[in-house]
C-alpha cells in the first residue's frame, strides 16, 4: 500500500510517499520547507501559513518526483489535522482534499502527535514503549493501554521546545532555537542554579524561563549549559519515576527536541538503571515531517476507511490521549 502525508501544523509544510509491506514501512521520499521567522522573533500563524502556500506546489511535485511514484499509483492519502496553528492546518487540509476529491483517492485526517509516536516506533524498531514526546507543541510522557495512549505526566505551561526557542530568541537567534542552544552549551560545565519545577510527575518551564532570561548579561554559554542541565533534569525525574510506576522496558523519545544530544545522554543512564532499552527517533525524523502522518494514515487504512470530505476536518487542539488507537 503507498500512501501520501501531507504535514503543515506550524513551522514545516512537508510531503512524504510510504510503502507498507504487512508490518513493514519504507520512506520513498520526504520533502520539507520549513518557516523561519525574522531573528528574535517566534512563529506568526497568518505568516507561516502564507510560507506554506506559497511552497505546497513545489513541495508535493518535488515529494513525487524523488519517489517515482505518480499521484494515480496512490492507495491514501493522509494530512495532519490538528493539533497546530489554524491557519497553517488548513493549507495541509486543502492541500490533501483537493488531491483525494480529484483523484478520487480515500482521505484520513491524522492526529500530529500520534504521528511523532508511530514514526518513531517503526524507525527504532520499539515495541510497547514509555515514549517522551517533547516538541515545540508537546511535552508529554506516554503510555499505551485498551487502544488509547495515557499521559503520565506532562507540562503544566511552556512546552520544552518553547523554553528552548524562547530563550533562544531573546539571545537573537531565528526560531527554532534548540541546535543553537545545545552547540553553545556544550563550551562550558559552569552551573549556575536556577529553578527546578517538578510537580507530581508534571513539569513547569515558566519560571525557569524568566530566571534563565535574568542570567544572560553575564554569559550567554553558562545560561544555555544551565538551562539545559536543569531542565532535562527535570524531564529525567519524571521519566524515572513513570519507568517504575509502569514498569515499561523500553523508552523511546520523539518530537524535535529529541535531536539534543545532551537529554539522550541523561536518558540512557536513566534506563541503565531501570535495565530499559532506550530508543530515540533518528534526527532527520525527530521533527515535523510528512513521513509521520503518511505512515499513520497508513496504519489506520489497515482497519479503517477513510473519511467522506465533509467529515474531514481541522482541529487546533486536537488531544492526542482522546483518540481511539484501532490498528
Ligand atoms: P517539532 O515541533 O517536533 O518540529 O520540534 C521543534 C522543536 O525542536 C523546536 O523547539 C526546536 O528548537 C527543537 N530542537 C530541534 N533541534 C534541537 C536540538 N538539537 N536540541 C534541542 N532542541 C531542538
Ligand atoms: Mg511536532
Amino acid at each position: 500500500m503507498i500512501g501520501l502525508g501531507v504535514e503543515s501544523t506550524a513551522h514545516t509544510f512537508s510531503c512524504a510517499i510510504l510503502e507498507k509491506k504487512g508490518k513493514q514501512g519504507k520512506v520513498l521520499s520526504d520533502v520539507r520547507k520549513i518557516y523561519r521567522p525574522p531573528e528574535g522573533e517566534g512563529i506568526h500563524p497568518r505568516e507561516a501559513s502564507r510560507h506554506h502556500i506559497e511552497n505546497s506546489a513545489t513541495v508535493l511535485s518535488e515529494c513525487l518526483q524523488e519517489s517515482g511514484i505518480t499521484i494515480k499509483d496512490l492507495d491514501i492519502i493522509s494530512y495532519a489535522a490538528g493539533p497546530g496553528l489554524g491557519p497553517c492546518l488548513r493549507v495541509g487540509a486543502v492541500v490533501a482534499r483537493s488531491l483525494a476529491s480529484y483523484y478520487d483517492i480515500p482521505i484520513y485526517p491524522v492526529n500530529h502527535a500520534i504521528g511523532h509516536i508511530e514514526l518513531g516506533k517503526l524507525l527504532t524498531g520499539a515495541k510497547n514503549p514509555l515514549v517522551l514526546l517533547v516538541s515545540g507543541g508537546h511535552t508529554m510522557l506516554l503510555a499505551f493501554l485498551n487502544k488509547q495512549w495515557r499521559v503520565f505526566g506532562e507540562t503544566l505551561d511552556i512546552t520544552l521546545g518553547q523554553l528552548l526557542d524562547q530563550f533562544g530568541r531573546s539571545l537573537g537567534f531565528a526560531s527554532p532555537c534548540g541546535k543553537n542552544i545545545e552547540s553553545l552549551a556544550t563550551s562550558t560545565s559552569n552551573y549556575v542554579l536556577l529553578p527546578y519545577s517538578v510537580k507530581g510527575n508534571d513539569v513547569s518551564f515558566s519560571g525557569l524561563l524568566s530566571a534563565t532570561k535574568s542570567i544572560i548579561p553575564q554569559n550567554k554559554a553558562d545560561a544555555c549549559f544551565s538551562l539545559q542541565e536543569t531542565a532535562f533534569a527535570m524531564i529525567s525525574e519524571v521519566v524515572e519515576r513513570a519507568l517504575s510506576f509502569t514498569n515499561k522496558k523500553e523508552l523511546l523519545i520523539v518530537g524535535g527536541v529529541a535531536a539534543n544530544k545532551r537529554l539522550s545522554e541523561m536518558l540512557q543512564d536513566v534506563c541503565k538503571r531501570h535495565h530499559c532499552r532506550f530508543f530515540v527517533a533518528p534526527q532527520k525524523y525527530a521533527g515535523d515531517c510528512g513521513s509521520q502522518i503518511c505512515w499513520t494514515g497508513l496504519l489506520e487504512a489497515q482497519v479503517k476507511k477513510g473519511v467522506t470530505l465533509e467529515n474531514t476536518f481541522v482541529t487546533q487542539s486536537w488531544r492526542l490521549d482522546s483518540v481511539k488507537v484501532d490498528y
